[in-house]
């Protein structure tokens, strides 16, 4: 072999939003609202590329109503607890597959990389999977890719954010190249950060899992068998010998636009881009490179990012 690939061989793609606030929080929709218009309004039933699948309610650990939790039942869609580490002053941390924890609002407080180590720590012990959230939401630098490099044990980085308040400034591609090139094997995810529904639909992670569970989902969000996407899809991920496979995905809304891939190495830099209506993109190793990953975008902007592939 010389790739590793993160994809599993055979499976089925599920698209997911993995940042989801309730009433429970500061949203505005309770969870069983929101997880309908997940499992509903998005399932046009025409393809599997506009479904939603799964769903994890990841509420705020400040300002939370605990009376009003539960964990909604709504058929087609897989909802998963989790929560968002957000304490006053402090960077935030998503969980996923852990339960919600009902912490207070604390007072503003200075936090330091090490109590960020602490609460993903905290996550991975109750089971969970811990997400860098929005590293440039609103303008900002809340994880810079020192931090990226310098903690441990998290599974991803938010790399698009749907929060329409982090503007052009959410894509986290840096942080995460960043993280890669430091031997990190961390998995970039999109996420709506959904508070209400003008955040609902901008940014979405697909997994490939052996099935619809929410362990075979959550095994695939571990293993990085999943991409990220705000609007264009892969068909096809997988690595064969040398190569590295990346192909649209085969759907009417894509036949007949051009796209442009581009393949993205160490450090964050272009290897290779193709342009064209053609529908599969190869890359050839050429034996110096640490990770490859592939973007997909169509021309009318929407983008799709795969995981990397490291070399063996
Ligand atoms: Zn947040
Ligand atoms: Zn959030």
């Amino acid at each position: 072999m010389y790739w590793e690939s993160p994809y599993i061989n055979e499976g089925i793609w599920l698209r997911g939003n993995t940042h989801t606030h309730t009433t429970v929080s500061d949203g505005g929709h309770s969870p069983m609202e929101t997880a309908l218009l997940y499992g509903k309004v998005a399932s046009t039933g025409r393809s599997p590329n506009m479904d939603y699948r799964f769903l994890v309610l990841t509420d705020h650990t400040i300002n939370t109503k605990p009376e009003l939790f539960e964990l909604p039942q709504v058929e087609g869609l897989t909802v998963i607890e989790g929560l968002e580490y957000s304490y006053r002053g402090g960077s935030h941390i998503v969980g996923v597959g852990c339960p919600m924890v009902f912490d207070g609002p604390v007072e503003w407080y200075d936090y330091t990389r090490k109590d960020y180590q602490r609460f993903i720590d905290s996550i991975v012990e109750n089971g969970g999977m811990a997400i860098l959230a929005h590293p440039h939401w609103s303008r900002m630098d809340h994880w810079s890719a020192e931090d990226a490099i310098e903690l441990n044990g998290y599974m991803g980085i938010e790399i698009i954010s749907g929060d329409v308040f982090s503007g052009p400034s959410n894509l986290a591609t840096d942080v995460w190249d960043a993280a890669l090139t430091a031997g990190k094997r961390v998995w970039g995810i999109g996420s709506d950060d959904f508070h209400s529904t003008r955040d609902f639909h901008n940014a979405w992670t697909f997994v490939y899992a052996r099935d619809d569970s929410k362990e075979a989902i959550l095994d695939a969000l571990r293993q990085g068998s999943s991409y990220t996407s705000n609007g264009a899809s892969f068909g096809k991920l997988y690595a064969d010998g040398k190569w590295i496979v990346a192909e649209c995905a085969d759907d009417s809304y894509y036949h007949d636009c051009e796209k442009t891939f581009r393949f993205i190495g160490e450090g964050g830099v272009l290897k290779q881009t193709q342009v064209g209506k053609n529908h599969t993109a190869v890359y050839k190793g050429r034996g110096d490179e640490m990770y490859i990953r592939a973007e997909l975008t169509l021309n009318w902007g929407c983008s799709a990012f795969s995981q990397p592939f490291f070399r063996i």
